[in-house]
């Protein structure tokens, strides 16, 4: 293992990525694992709940994405969500364990119209205590500041994939112009939340190329999703091949030696994954995930999935960064173990 293969580096250049992505699996996954625990404590994964807030009629073009608008996927829409029932949602997430809110709008960018609606979004999730998030599509400066003043504490803004082959996922705006909003966000103070896609169609070199767009930013985001293209009839990348699930994991894990210190994400697809792939992806170095999708309601499946998944796996859920919630943090590790008393998880012992 290189010495250097830890530091926080911004020069990644094709031909090292390459040969970190050819490496044989377990050399690869051991060197991520190595990197990830100087970095983090190896058994604790940061669970953030999502939340869409305005669903469907997106005008922007990405192939793989049932809510714009040039497709028909049957996808119920829905406009901007009411400020109070998406703080009763965020009330919820922080009931059934979740330490991050993100709110997710289908827009091309928000309108001055609903720019105030959104900031109060903002500042009620954040007085519940929560981590904020939100994805609303390409930001103005002025709009950045606003959110940062309202106290967002993350942006999600993608980029997908490599610049090379952006074009033949989008066409309605450019890599420049994600990029530009990504500096909007660090210049405004706020953390970045930005990754990609697999399973579009790319080639190993545009997986690498999206690491090295990330890693060579001027600092590596926070938070780095990795998705797995969930193919959804009546987008133009219904009928993709699949991934192999190993190359997915060597993408996690390939992150994970890029940006040390980042979360890396396990993201979209994950309900698709069994739960060997999942604990494998926790191997190579993913440690955060979105928690039961749509866990808005108690005794939802996938949030029960999850918790019991993490319990066979030993890992608890990351402590919030600025540790102001004590109480908050036991009232999660208590719902473990209670859920761990009742039948909803295996016991290793039996
Ligand atoms: S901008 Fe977001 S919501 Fe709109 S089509 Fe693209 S991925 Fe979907």
């Amino acid at each position: 293992m290189s010495a250097t293969a830890s530091d926080l580096r911004h020069d990644w250049n094709l031909t090292e990525v390459r040969a970190l992505f050819e490496q044989p699996f377990n050399d690869l996954l051991f060197l991520a694992q190595t990197v990830h625990r100087r970095h983090f404590d190896a058994n604790r994964v940061q669970v953030s709940t999502l939340l869409s807030i305005k669903t469907g009629a997106c005008p922007e073009d990405c192939k793989y994405c049932p809510q714009s608008g040039h497709y028909n996927t049957g996808l119920d829409k829905q406009k901007l969500m009411e400020v109070q029932k998406v703080l009763e949602a965020a009330a919820e997430a922080r009931a059934i364990g979740s330490t991050r809110f993100c709110m997710g709008a289908a827009w091309k960018h928000p309108s001055a119209k609903d720019m105030p609606y959104v900031l109060k979004m903002v500042e009620g999730v954040k007085a519940l205590g929560l981590e904020t998030c939100m994805t609303l599509g390409r930001l103005t400066q002025e709009q950045t500041q606003a959110l940062a003043d309202a106290g967002l504490d993350y942006y999600n803004h993608n980029l997908d994939t490599s610049p090379e082959f952006y074009g033949n996922i989008i066409t309605t705006r450019t890599y420049s112009e994600r990029l530009q909003t990504l500096a909007y966000v660090r210049e405004a103070g706020m953390k970045i939340c930005s990754g990609g896609i697999l399973g579009m169609g790319e080639s190993l070199d545009d997986r690498a190329g999206l690491l090295i767009q990330l890693a060579n930013l001027p600092e590596h985001p926070e938070s780095v999703p990795i998705n797995m293209l969930v193919k959804v009839e009546g987008t133009p990348l219904a009928a993709e091949e699949d991934v192999d699930p190993f190359d997915f994991i060597r993408m996690l894990a390939v992150a994970r030696i890029m940006m040390p210190k980042s979360h890396v994400r396990l993201s979209a697809g994950r309900e698709q994954m069994n739960e060997q792939m999942q604990a494998l992806a926790f191997m190579a170095g993913a440690n955060s995930i979105f928690y039961g999708e749509k866990l808005l309601t108690t005794g939802n499946p996938q949030a029960d999935r999850d918790m019991a998944l993490f319990r066979r796996l030993g890992i608890k859920p990351e402590k919030r960064q600025d540790h102001a919630d004590e109480v908050h943090q036991a009232a999660i590790e208590q719902a473990l173990i209670e859920q761990r008393d009742s039948r909803l998880f295996y016991n290793a012992a039996l």
